[in-house]
C-alpha cells in the first residue's frame, strides 16, 4: 500500500489554514470525489481520503495531535473515532446531500460507503476481555492448583434473560422501522440519488418498544456480577505467566460472543529462594571453619531438605548445583535446578576461648594480629588521638 499522503496535501491547504478553509476545500473536493456523482472508479477511496484528513484538520484535538505526531498521533482513534466529528449534513447543506431531518444527515451513509460502521454497530458485538490479578505462592506455583475464584464480569441479565423488558410485560415491534433498527432514506438531490441508513430514533435501534424496562437491569439486559470460575493453574508458571479461560470476560451484545477472561499471575517473592525461569537460588550460610574444613549439610528444597557436601576450601559466593530441585518447567517434562550459593559469615561475637584458638590458628599460620581486647570505635579513637 503506497505511503498516507499527509492530510493538509490531500485538502490542499496550507498548515496554517484555518476552519475555515478547511471546510471550503473539503466541500470542493467533496462534491467531486462523492461516490453518488463522481464517475471516477477510484471515488470511493479518494472519498474517504479526502473526509478523513477532513475529519482531523477540523478538530482541534485531533488535529494538534496529528501536527505533533503526525499519522502516528491517530493510533489512538479507531476509524469511527476518527470520523465522529464530521457533520455531513453541515457539509452537504445546500447541495441537497443526504437531508436528514433529524440530524446526522449523510454520517451512516459515509460509514456504508467504507464499508464499516452501521451493520457493525447495529449487529452482534463481541464482549470484553477483562483480567484477573491472581497472586500464588512459589511452592503453589511449583505444583500447580486448581481453585475456585470470583471474577465480576458482565452478564446476561438473569430475569429479563437479557430481553430487556420485565417479564410478562408488553413489547411491541417498532413501527418507525418496523423491527430492523434502522431507517434508510433515499433522497433526490441535483447531484443523484443519496441513500442514508442510520439507527431508528424511535426504537434507538432495538427495532422493538419496550413498556416496562426490567427492574434488575433497569432495561439493559446485562448486569455486572460475580461468577465462581474454577480454573486449573498448571506447575511452573511464572510472574506476568497469563492463563486464558475462554468465554469468560464480558457478554457480548446483541448476541456477539463473550470476550475471554485472563488470569494474570502474580508469583510472590519467597523468603528462602529466587527465582530465575525455572532455577532457584538459595543463599546459605555457613561458617569459615565449615569452609575451611569442609562439611555435610542439609540445604531447603521447596518441597523438603537436600544432602549437600561442602568441600574443604569453599570460597565466599560458590554455587553448588542441586539438579531437578528448581521449579517444573512450564511448557516440557522436567525441573530446573537448585543453586546452593554458600556464603561466609564471619562470626560477630566470640567468647574468650574461641579468641584463644583462634589468636593460636593465626600464630600457626604466621599471622600477625594485632587486635587487642578493644572495640573497633576504641580503636577508632586512638587512631584519631594519635
Ligand atoms: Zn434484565
Ligand atoms: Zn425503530
Amino acid at each position: 500500500m503506497a505511503e498516507k499522503r499527509d492530510y493538509y496535501e490531500v485538502l490542499g491547504v496550507d498548515k496554517n489554514a484555518d476552519k475555515k478553509e478547511i471546510k471550503k476545500a473539503y466541500r470542493k473536493l467533496a462534491m467531486k470525489y462523492h461516490p453518488d456523482v463522481s464517475d471516477d472508479p477510484e471515488c470511493t477511496e479518494k472519498f474517504k481520503e479526502i473526509s478523513e484528513a477532513y475529519a482531523v484538520l477540523s478538530d482541534d484535538d485531533k488535529r494538534s495531535k496529528y501536527d505533533k505526531y503526525g499519522h502516528a498521533g491517530m493510533n489512538g482513534f479507531s476509524q469511527e473515532d476518527i470520523f465522529n466529528n464530521i457533520n455531513f449534513e453541515d457539509i452537504f447543506k445546500g447541495f441537497g446531500f443526504g437531508g436528514g431531518s433529524s440530524g446526522g444527515g449523510g454520517f451512516d451513509s459515509i460509514f456504508d460507503l467504507f464499508g464499516f460502521g452501521g451493520g457493525r454497530r447495529n449487529g452482534p458485538q463481541r464482549g470484553d476481555d477483562i483480567a484477573y490479578d491472581l497472586k500464588i505462592t512459589l511452592e503453589e506455583a511449583a505444583k500447580g492448583f486448581e481453585r475456585d475464584i470470583e471474577v465480576p464480569h458482565k452478564k446476561t441479565c438473569p430475569h429479563c434473560n437479557g430481553s430487556k423488558a420485565e417479564p410478562g410485560s408488553k413489547v411491541t415491534t417498532c413501527q418507525t422501522c418496523g423491527g430492523s433498527g434502522q431507517v434508510r432514506q433515499v433522497n433526490n438531490t441535483p447531484l443523484g440519488q443519496f441513500a442514508t441508513v442510520r439507527p431508528c430514533s424511535t426504537c434507538k435501534g432495538e427495532g422493538k418498544i419496550i413498556e416496562t424496562p426490567c427492574r434488575e437491569c433497569h432495561g439493559r439486559g446485562i448486569i455486572r456480577k460475580k461468577s465462581t470460575i474454577h480454573i486449573k493453574v498448571p506447575a511452573g508458571v511464572d510472574n506476568g505467566s497469563r492463563l486464558r479461560v475462554a468465554g469468560e470476560g464480558d457478554v457480548g451484545a446483541k448476541g456477539g460472543p463473550s470476550g475471554d477472561l485472563y488470569v494474570m499471575i502474580r508469583v510472590k517473592n519467597h523468603e528462602l529462594f529466587q527465582r530465575e525461569g525455572s532455577d532457584l537460588t538459595y543463599e546459605m550460610p555457613i561458617s569459615f571453619v565449615q569452609a575451611s574444613l569442609g562439611d555435610t549439610l542439609e540445604a531447603p528444597t521447596l518441597d523438603g531438605t537436600v544432602e549437600l557436601k561442602i568441600p574443604a576450601g569453599t570460597q565466599t559466593g560458590t554455587s553448588f548445583r542441586v539438579k531437578g530441585q528448581g521449579m517444573p518447567h512450564l511448557r516440557w517434562n522436567g525441573k530446573g535446578n537448585l543453586y546452593v550459593k554458600v556464603k561466609i559469615v564471619t562470626p560477630k561475637k566470640l567468647n574468650p576461648k574461641q579468641k584463644e584458638l583462634l589468636r593460636e590458628f593465626a600464630d600457626v599460620s604466621g599471622d600477625e594480629i594485632y587486635a587487642e581486647e578493644k572495640g573497633l570505635f576504641d580503636k577508632f579513637k586512638d587512631a584519631i588521638s594519635h
